[in-house]
């Protein structure tokens, strides 16, 4: 299996091979045609299993084929903690590099001050990273809304719940448009976290790897 197979953009091959990446991983070669048909998807995936390509090139194929201006935060990823938002921030600026038109890629999680966050908002940002709590402070703060998000990534969804952000998913769901597309990756899948699954997907493509 080659990337050039999974029906990605000339820009976003460019960028898997400036990257290195010389073959997808499954996890890869499942979700990326899936994402990009619109499809809902559940996965099972370890770390180090290339989840965080295997979202965000699809996704970031969709930003450069339909840019907005002024910029709409259209995707939004959450994670659990500040060093998987600024891991995965860094991951998918690399990946987006090469874009055709720049795209606005934000990080935003707790432990720090907000200030800087605020800053970096205005303007607007095609794709954000946030740990829950922080995005729905930034949300009351009007420093973005998340009327326009077109596809939501629940990342470590386990461990979301793990780390009692399930009041703070719920009411970020209540805020998004219902029609949308949703991504949804963990390691494990207790009883709460298949639930949230249950309410969250329609029709899920899945994917066990
Ligand atoms: P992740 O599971 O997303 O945390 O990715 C684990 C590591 O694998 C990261 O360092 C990625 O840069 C790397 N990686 C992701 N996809 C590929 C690929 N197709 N080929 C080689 N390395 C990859």
């Amino acid at each position: 299996m080659s990337f050039s197979s999974l029906g990605l953009s000339p820009a976003i091959l460019h960028a898997v091979a400036e990257r290195g990446y010389a073959t997808p991983t499954p996890v890869q070669v499942a979700a990326i045609p899936s994402i990009l048909g619109g499809a809902d998807v559940l996965a099972a995936a370890q770390t180090g299993s290339g989840k965080t390509a295997a979202f965000a090139l699809p996704l970031l194929q969709f930003l450069q084929q339909a840019s907005a201006t002024p910029r709409k935060l259209r995707v939004l990823i959450l994670v659990p903690t500040r060093e998987l938002a600024q891991q995965t921030t860094e991951a998918i600026r690399m990946l987006a590099q090469a874009s055709p038109q720049p795209l606005k890629i934000a990080a935003l999680f707790g432990g720090v001050s907000i200030n800087p966050q605020m800053m970096d908002l205005r303007g607007g940002a095609d794709l954000v990273v946030a740990t829950p709590g922080r995005l729905l402070d930034l949300v009351e703060h009007n420093a973005l809304k998340l009327s326009e998000v077109a596809s939501l990534v629940l990342d470590e969804a386990d461990r979301l719940l793990d780390m009692g952000f399930s009041d703070e998913i719920n009411r970020i769901l209540a805020l998004l448009p219902a029609q949308r597309q949703n991504l949804f990756f963990s390691a494990t899948f207790p009883t709460a976290v298949l639930a949230l699954a249950g309410r969250m997907l329609h029709q899920p493509v899945r994917i066990a790897v």
